[in-house]
């Protein structure tokens, strides 16, 4: 009798439960070993004497925070620590903490054109504070990966008078909002349903509604709530804002048509887009002031 129930309990009678052994003890131990992914640096913070703390955004783990032991003045890292740079990263994760350690990088690309003029510089650091507002940790980002990636190598080799610095903004923070899970409704006036190519006139831009109405529905005052009011906008501005949002960055910069005072309604509608629909994304970011669009 004790033999047969010994028996009985070695024997791997439940094959789905030793799939699932397999699984966990698969988790745990790859969560203590070395892994890549590709990561762009969004920023470096000194910490103690020779250590520092990188975030950056990964491909396949979202926002990624490692510690590189004795970086400073170490040659062992070669540049990749700094902001804007792509690396692989080798790095170790240990479960239940958020910082991990950075074990060794292999250099992709350096972007080294953003540093070559402040418009440049300025206007990566507006996309990587971005970034640091929306990623999150852990989370599988490769489309905002892409995004990111694309938009650094358009500004590295674009030549950036302000109207192009603004086209580039504008189709960034359309594709930001998009990707945030916010699609605007721009192809007709959110009440009469009339298309935008049909309308003469500004239209009135909706912020919570993420619409527009045409000069018509304007004074019925449907819809119209203080929270929802922008300003208004030319039509071929919003054609370009619709443009961003289905298209790669990089043809923004070739197929725009608005003016550059078009350019900045998009913008001032973008960033109160932004602000209503994002949840702890602040208008006004902090690296918007080095921004010069005169
Ligand atoms: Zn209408």
């Amino acid at each position: 009798m004790n033999i047969a129930f010994y028996r009985k309990k070695k024997q791997p009678s439940d094959p789905l439960s030793i799939v699932y052994n397999k699984i966990v003890e698969t988790q745990v131990r790859s969560k203590n070993q070395l892994q890549t992914d590709l990561v762009i640096v969004l920023k470096a913070v000194r910490y103690q004497e020779r250590n520092q703390i990188i975030t950056g955004l990964s491909q396949h783990n979202g926002l990624i925070s490692a510690i590189t032991k004795n970086s400073i003045q170490s040659r062992r890292f070669g540049g990749t620590l700094e902001p804007f740079v792509a690396s692989e990263w080798t790095y170790l994760a240990k479960p239940g903490r958020d910082l991990w350690r950075l074990d060794q990088t292999s250099l992709r690309s350096e972007f080294k054109g953003i540093r070559t003029s402040f418009e440049k510089l300025s206007l990566a650091s507006v996309f990587n504070e971005i970034i640091l507002k929306i990623a999150q940790p852990e989370q599988p980002t490769p489309q905002l990966f892409q995004l990111h990636a694309n938009a650094l190598d358009l500004v590295e080799k674009t030549e950036l008078d302000s109207q192009t610095l603004l086209v580039i903004l504008n189709a960034y923070l359309a594709k930001i909002l998009h990707w945030s899970g916010t699609q605007p409704s721009l192809t007709c006036c959110k009440n009469c349903q009339t298309s935008l190519t049909e309308i003469q006139g500004n239209v009135l831009c909706l912020v919570e509604d993420a619409g527009w109405l045409c000069q018509n529905c304007r004074s019925t005052e449907m819809h119209i709530k203080e929270r929802n009011f922008v300003h208004s906008i030319e039509p071929i501005a919003l054609a370009d804002f619709m443009f961003y949002l289905s298209h790669p960055i990089k043809q923004s910069i070739h197929l725009f048509q608005s003016s550059k005072a078009g350019q900045e309604q998009i913008l001032g509608f973008l960033k109160r887009l932004l602000g209503y629909h994002i949840p702890g994304f602040n208008e006004e970011l902090k690296s918007f002031r080095f921004l010069n669009f005169s």
